[in-house]
């Protein structure tokens, strides 16, 4: 699952391997500035004395490829090679592989980004983990203009870095990483489509149209959670709990004595797969029918009735599929702040906060059309920094920065046929 926790961990091991990963190098300090100093005037004249080119000022972050944190800055520093080249050089060092330069630069952590003015100046440096608004911030307090991009909006149509994870540790609904002790999989005539959860099975049952229950079911397998095997769905045992956020948890089990030892450590209920399909298709979007769990979701409310929206775009949809005006709580993608839109007449009557922006999460087809990549890549952010840290960290990601005003347009324009078939596998558009 790709939340805000999930982030926030990230970067609280980030901070931890910074600190692991501690160079230790016998150099005093001042011995290593100075002979920094002397390389960067060194680099300098090699690389733009010939060019007679512009001299700009230049970012060079000192990393090694399996360093976490540094694995995190690629994209980024990918990203500002390509983007601010007029603004400013990015170079990246592997100190693991030329150590020599570690010494140079006379730094004692990796990562450490090291900022230089056009005459090879340095005039900043920092440890660990930097976030791309980060290093656009610092550079503009330094005097370097990088801001002149944003204004229009973030669009990126190429993936920063590609997915490299193998296909069977992805989950075909919600692209999320695959738990060994949750994997679930359903058997199809030609292939197999595996999912995170029961949970992420239940919102692709709620997606694809003209099934009968029983024939889906039967297809359907589930990890044991004792044996880590795989067993049929319909005859497991189920714990249905609840974690800190009182987002439901499943865990499935081959035989009911087990479920009974485990319910006695963790609580929770002992359900049976008739059961926990009823909890898990009760709660449906308003916009598209898919199951969602509430935590996930967005409030919308529509006259005196309150419902959900599974993703921010398909609480917008909620206004086009009823024709009526709602008010829509979303939370921020990135940090769950709370944005509120209320819309009248099919047009935004209110957004707090103003800032606000949408992303709209897209894919390239091979025919080179721009579609929706599902409800799991849309978000409304409370402002477009917020936005951008959120890309940051998904650097397969592809698609625009959009307003909300857009993402609620988006759907209006839609006809009752297309809003029918909203979301349905293969049918979203
Ligand atoms: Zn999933
Ligand atoms: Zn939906």
């Amino acid at each position: 699952m790709k939340t805000p926790a999930k982030i926030l961990i990230l970067l609280a091991v980030a901070a931890a391997v910074v600190a692991a990963v501690a160079l230790k190098q016998n150099k005093t300090p001042a011995t290593g500035d100075a002979q920094a100093q002397a390389s960067v005037t060194a680099t300098t004249q090699v690389t733009t004395a010939p060019l007679v080119a512009a001299k700009l000022p230049r970012l060079v972050d000192l990393g090694a490829g399996k360093c976490i944190p540094c694995k995190m800055m690629k994209p980024i520093l990918d990203e500002l090679k390509r983007d601010y080249a007029s603004q400013f050089k990015t170079e990246f060092i592997d100190v693991w592989e030329s150590p020599d330069e570690g010494k140079k630069y006379g730094i004692e952590m990796i990562p450490t980004q090291i900022f230089y003015d056009a005459e090879g100046k340095e005039l900043f440096r920092h440890t660990g983990f930097f976030g791309k608004e980060d290093i656009l911030a610092k550079w503009k307090e330094l005097g370097v203009n990088s801001g002149a991009k944003s204004s229009a909006g973030i669009v990126r149509e190429q993936p920063v870095a590609v997915d490299t994870r193998p296909r069977d540790q992805v989950c075909f609904m919600c692209d999320g990483d695959v738990n060994a002790k949750t994997k679930t999989l359903v058997k199809g005539e030609t292939e197999q489509r595996i999912f995170c959860s029961p949970h992420c099975y239940f919102i692709y049952f709620s997606s694809i149209v003209g099934v009968e229950a029983k024939t889906v079911d039967a297809k359907v397998s589930v990890t044991d959670w004792a044996s880590g095997n795989l067993i049929p769905a319909t005859t497991a045992s189920y714990l249905y709990g609840m974690d800190a956020k009182g987002r439901p948890t499943v865990k499935a089990f081959a035989d009911k004595a087990t479920a009974a030892t485990e319910q006695q450590a963790s609580s929770g209920n002992a359900v049976s797969w008739d059961v926990l399909r009823s909890k898990e298709l009760a709660t449906r979007c308003a916009f598209c029918d898919r199951a969602v769990y509430p935590e996930d979701a967005c409030a919308v409310k529509f006259g005196t009735t309150h419902g959900y929206g599974c993703c921010t775009h398909c609480s917008m949809g909620v206004a086009a599929r009823l024709k009526q005006n709602i008010e829509v709580e979303a939370k921020d993608g990135l940090t769950g702040e709370l944005i509120r839109v209320k819309t009248l007449d099919g047009q935004i009557a209110a957004l707090e906060p103003a800032t606000a922006v949408a992303w709209f999460g897209q894919n390239k087809t091979a025919e080179g059309k721009w579609v929706s990549a599902g409800c799991f890549k849309q978000g409304f952010f409370v402002n477009a920094a917020n936005l951008q840290k959120w890309l940051d960290a998904r650097p397969a990601m592809t698609g625009r920065q959009i307003t909300i005003a857009q993402a609620l347009a988006d759907k209006m324009k839609l006809s009752p046929e297309q809003i029918a078939k909203a979301c349905k596998l293969g049918e979203c558009n």
